[in-house]
């Protein structure tokens, strides 16, 4: 059966890296995986079309996709906007019911002297972090502010927190068998429950080596020690932090993908980094964390490990033998490097 992936190219480098990103993908594809691609305006794009960052077609066309790929929305144009189009993501989110994000991040050898930490400490380096993505801090109600006070909810069921903690040591099963589990549990109910609840689910997993760390000093320990690292399970909030601080280790926000799994629809997966608005339409942006977000969607929405891998590696490749785009400190224009590594994968 065909496979049915919606593209939203959005906003700023959005467009090129997920032109660049497909034309890897038909070539690389050819004769192994059947796959059609559609496409829909999101995000700033979508407002400029339509009035709205998430139309209707476009949940409708994601709702019934097998997979979605995502550039970026966003920019100084569409601030301050009733709409804006990170609201629209945040909609797509809960609709799809994207609970789970996952975010690799895998150090390449030649790529160390890029990374602004000693190379000793993070050589070797190959972790996931999970992060839950519908609950706590962000959607809990109440939540309201006025000129005097402020109010924030922070909440989770126990449901919630088993799905998520079961799908990372899933992950933890096919890698290095560790799961370190982050939380505030000397100070919040919410972690004392997810503490709880990591240890009792953890009785199903006896081949996983669990570790409960708190989360200011797991944001230490991604700097001092980040090569001990192999799953990484915790909440929204203390997900987006670490996720973000995680991802400078690689030294480049290029190279970076994304996955957001969701309890009973199809994934979406999309590069960590911005629309990058100062670099927007100049052909110099790195393509490479667009082109990963394919390569994790080829391996979890279709299985195709062999394809993904082959893509992934010819990718390292291109960039150990090019050098690649400017923000690595290679001097290939962004349609230059999809040239390159097409040569390499024909
Ligand atoms: P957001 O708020 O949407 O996360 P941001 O303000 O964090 O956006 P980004 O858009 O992620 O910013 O960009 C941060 C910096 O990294 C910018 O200077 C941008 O040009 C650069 N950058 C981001 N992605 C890439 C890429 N794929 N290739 C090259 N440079 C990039
Ligand atoms: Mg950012």
């Amino acid at each position: 059966m065909t496979k049915r992936i919606v593209a939203l190219a959005g906003d700023g480098i959005g467009p090129e890296i997920m032109t660049s990103a497909l034309e890897i993908l038909a070539v690389a594809s050819k004769g192994k995986f059947a796959y059609e691609v559609v496409s829909f305006p999101f995000g700033g794009a979508a407002i400029e079309q339509v009035g709205i960052p998430l139309p209707q077609e476009t949940l409708m066309a994601c709702q019934q996709a097998d997979a979605i790929l995502l550039g970026a929305i966003g920019g100084p144009r569409w601030e301050g906007v009733k709409e804006t189009p990170e609201s629209g993501l945040l909609a797509l989110r809960q609709a799809l019911k994207l609970y789970a994000n996952l975010r690799p991040t895998k150090m390449q050898t030649f790529l160390e002297e890029k990374s602004p930490l000693k190379a000793d400490k993070v050589r070797g380096t190959d972790f996931v972090i999970v992060r839950e993505l519908i609950g706590g801090l962000y959607f809990g109600q109440p939540k309201y502010y006025d000129s005097d006070e402020a109010i924030d909810t922070m909440n989770y069921t126990r449901k919630q927190i088993e799905q998520i903690v079961r799908l990372a040591f899933e992950l933890a099963l096919t890698r290095r068998q560790k799961l370190t589990s982050v939380d505030k549990a000397n100070v919040l109910a919410n972690s004392k429950l997810w503490r709880q609840i990591v240890q009792e689910v953890s009785e199903e997993y006896p081949s996983v080596e669990v570790e409960h760390i708190y989360v200011d000093a797991a944001a230490m320990k991604l700097m001092m020690a980040a090569p001990t690292f192999d799953v990484i399970v915790t909440e929204n909030l203390f997900g987006d932090i670490l996720s973000d601080q995680a991802s400078v280790i690689t030294g480049s926000l290029g190279l970076l993908a994304s996955a957001s799994l969701s309890i009973d629809g199809p994934a979406l997966y999309e590069p960590i980094h911005g629309s990058a608005p100062d670099i927007a339409g100049l052909n110099i942006a790195n393509p490479v964390s667009m082109i990963l977000s394919v390569c994790m969607m080829l391996r979890q929405s279709f299985q195709q490990i062999a394809l993904a891998d082959q893509i992934e590696t010819a990718t390292y490749e291109t960039i150990a033998a090019t050098g690649g785009t400017r923000d690595l400190g290679g001097q290939l224009m962004t349609s230059e490097f999809k040239q390159e590594l097409i040569k390499r994968l024909e």
